[in-house]
């Protein structure tokens, strides 16, 4: 198709030559390669490059830059080019619009399309004209599918695990990069992630406590003292330390799309205790105790012994002590029948919490109680891995029409009831078996007692202690005033109700 007219008229046409980067990284399509291989095709035809023109760099959105596209288009319409050479018709564009203007320049302008990896074009003709349309469609085409593929990739490299990279450090690891000197944070290639030692153990520590019903807020006012700092944040807050603890990455787990695939990474926490944290923060009610928490001794241990709800603090008026009390009206479903001096009923359940702490017996307890557990639990745990797996099975047999929607629906049920059964009971074992992980021996308790914030002693207490029934005082001990005398009305108005 090419103007052999125009050739012989004029001894040497005017050649432009217009690079575009690739999309896939080829190396043999690089600029530099697309302009070399223009330029030796421009010499063996016989013409003159007067100009380069190349898009090789990447806008804000991701899309390959155009704006020598519009300057190749300027130059046409200023009659300074006879001929475009490019590597590909579908090397000019893959945008409707823009092949328009081109076309109608080059129609108007009589310029030729010239692709050294293919052949001339002549788009005033009719067959020119819709290869060059035709062309430009396919590659638009050819783009919307590479963008299904980019995204097959994404998935396929969550799967293998691998990090998807950027993003702030998580806090738990040290990010090791390829090229750390370099200033762009953008441009730096994350190579691996490390484990930060200090971190880390803040992290195993703070997830232990938290599954034993440690307050959230606790922690963050530990961590602020000891100077550990979030990654991006200037400090931490109670919904940015949930995020963390019950972030995938942390057991080495990919999380893509809702499923969690093995990580490259290594693990700070077991799998076991991520699936624990998960529960807790989702399951609002146990959430609720963990997250926003008042801290007070004995609120929900203490319950009233006319009616037998939880007595909560109630803090005291100028001139009064503050009190546990059962509330009635919309802030609580008790009676209202009980009132308690919140200092000293603190006193006198310590004292006793103590002494059964210190108890070679309770001890023992509590700590039998902690083995006899463990292997129900492994058992339960492999059983609601069982269910899972069955269930993801099932899932992708229905997706590839191996069984249909009613069978799949029948599996999705029989697991998700098998599953719950599980965790129940597991969770009924690992509240009572782990709460006290890390009790003192005997004679070191009341030291440890003294270092303790109030999570960390509620936590003890409720090792030890279902609840203290306070019953309702006898008219006689209204008014006094004396310490010794209050401490042992509320004994007599106290019953214990232990563990062990
Ligand atoms: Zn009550």
């Amino acid at each position: 198709m090419a103007d052999t007219h125009r050739e012989s008229k004029n001894a040497q046409l005017r050649a432009a030559v217009y690079a575009r980067l690739s999309e896939t990284y080829d190396a043999a399509e690089s600029v530099p390669t697309q302009l070399a291989n223009a330029d030796r095709h421009a010499e063996r035809r016989g013409w003159r490059v007067v100009a380069r023109f190349k898009d090789d760099g990447y806008s804000a959105f991701k899309e390959i830059k155009r704006d020598d596209f519009v300057n190749l288009i300027d130059a046409i319409e200023r009659d300074e080019i006879d001929v475009v050479i490019i590597r590909d018709v579908d090397r000019l564009t893959r945008n409707l619009p823009d092949w328009s203007r081109f076309e109608k320049a080059a129609i108007e302008h009589r310029v030729l399309l010239s692709a050294y990896a293919g052949g001339d074009l002549d788009l005033s003709t009719p067959e020119g004209a819709y290869y060059g349309g035709m062309e430009t469609l396919r590659a638009k085409r050819e783009s919307a599918v590479k963008s299904v593929r980019v995204r097959e990739a994404h998935d396929r490299i969550a799967r293998s695990g691998k990090p998807s990279g950027g993003g702030p450090r998580w806090f738990g690891y040290t990010r090791v990069y390829a090229n750390p000197e370099e200033t762009s944070k953008r441009k730096r290639v994350i190579l691996r992630e490390d484990i930060n030692p200090v971190e880390a153990d803040a992290l195993r520590d703070a997830a232990e406590r938290v599954l034993r019903g440690e307050a959230v807020g606790s922690i963050i006012r530990e961590w602020t003292a000891r100077g550990i700092r979030p990654s991006r944040a200037r400090k931490w807050d109670e919904s940015s330390l949930v995020r963390t603890l019950r972030s995938a990455h942390l057991a080495g787990l990919r999380e893509w799309h809702g499923k969690k695939y093995p990580a490259q990474w290594p693990a700070i926490l077991d799998v076991e205790t991520h699936e624990r944290l998960v529960r807790l923060f989702s399951d609002p009610s146990r959430r609720a105790h963990v997250v926003g928490r008042k801290r007070h001794l004995l609120s929900g241990i203490a319950r009233c012994g006319k009616c037998g709800g939880p007595l909560y603090p109630y803090k005291a008026r100028t001139g009064k002590s503050a009190t546990y009390r059962c509330v009635t009206g919309p802030a609580g479903k008790g009676c209202g029948g009980i009132s308690v001096n919140q200092e000293i009923l603190d006193e006198y359940v310590t004292g006793a919490v103590l002494d059964a702490l210190e108890s070679p017996r309770v001890q023992q307890a509590v700590r039998a109680g902690q083995d006899t557990g463990a292997p129900r639990r492994a058992e339960l745990l492999e059983e609601i891995r069982r269910a899972q797996d069955k269930r993801a099975d099932a899932r992708r047999d229905w997706a590839e029409d191996v069984i249909d929607k009613d069978d799949w629906l029948d599996i999705k049920q029989r697991t998700e009831a098998r599953i719950a059964k599980a965790r129940k009971e597991y969770d009924k074992l690992t509240g009572s078996a782990t709460v006290f992980g890390d009790i003192p021996a005997s004679d070191m308790v009341r030291d440890a007692w003294e270092d303790w914030n109030t999570d960390r002693r509620r936590a003890a207490v409720k090792a030890v202690l279902n609840r203290v029934i306070v019953n309702p005082a006898p008219n006689r001990s209204f008014g006094i005033r004396d310490r010794d005398l209050i401490l042992r009305a509320v004994r007599d108005r106290s019953e214990f109700d232990w563990r062990f």
